[in-house]
């Protein structure tokens, strides 16, 4: 199963990633988690990526898209594959059809886990991280037993200096003029299907389920 992973921050694009490669035994193909591994590892690719991504630009079409069908025209890719943060733009869709179609492939399914900005601005502001562990919790969904306090080590709780509540609008307002023009597309073309994202985890998977189960029978 060939699929497009869509949704804005704090739609919980993550959580049902981890979910469908899981059930589906298809490869998690993240452009920005390439990216970080690349300049973790200090390669050419991740130096030329960095100067970018510290800037919050959109690396370049050249380089995204070569390492996209560098990916994709490996063997675990055969039974499908799962991509997210790609495309981003219709040229990267456009140049995605070309390289799929070349190996005989297409987009089958564009999920599109959908949550209203207000409820994305209480999802993402809520956010707090350990110093010491990193560990995420929410001040609604997720509370640490104590106050500013992590369950796991007693480290200190804080905000992600782009979690506060005018970043988190602006980054979603980018986001959604990014994302409109791809879900445009690929309604045209048929593939997109609207998922509520404003359900238990559980239920939003087993909508997501429910869609690749009928599209295969
Ligand atoms: P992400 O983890 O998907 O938010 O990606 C982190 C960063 O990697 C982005 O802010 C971009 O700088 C870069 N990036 C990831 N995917 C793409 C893409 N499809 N096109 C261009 N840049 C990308």
């Amino acid at each position: 199963m060939n699929i497009v992973l869509m949704g804005l921050p704090g739609a919980g694009k993550g959580t049902q990633a981890d979910k469908i490669v899981e059930k589906y035994d298809i490869p998690h193909i993240s452009t920005g988690d390439m990216f970080r591994a690349a300049i973790n590892n200090g390669t050419e690719l991740g130096l030329e990526a960095k100067s970018y991504i510290d800037k919050g630009a959109l690396v370049p079409d050249e380089v995204t898209i070569g390492i996209v069908r560098e990916r994709l025209s490996q063997p675990d890719c055969d039974q499908g594959f799962l991509l997210d943060g790609f495309p981003r733009t219709i040229e990267q869709a456009e140049e995605l059809d070309n390289i799929l179609s070349a190996l005989g492939k297409s987009v089958e399914h564009v999920v599109n886990i959908e949550v209203a900005k207000e409820e994305l601005v209480k999802r993402l502001t809520g956010r707090r991280i350990c110093k010491v562990c990193g560990s995420s919790y929410h001040l609604i969904f997720k509370p640490s037993k104590e106050e500013g306090i992590c369950d796991k080590d007693g480290g200190e709780l804080y905000q992600r200096a782009d979690d506060n509540p005018e970043t988190v609008n602006n980054r979603l307002e980018v986001n959604i003029k990014q994302s409109q023009p791809l879900l445009d597309f690929y309604k045209a073309k048929n593939v997109l299907t609207d998922i509520n994202g404003q359900q238990d985890i559980n239920l939003v998977f087993a909508d997501v389920d429910a869609l690749f189960k009928s599209s295969r029978n």
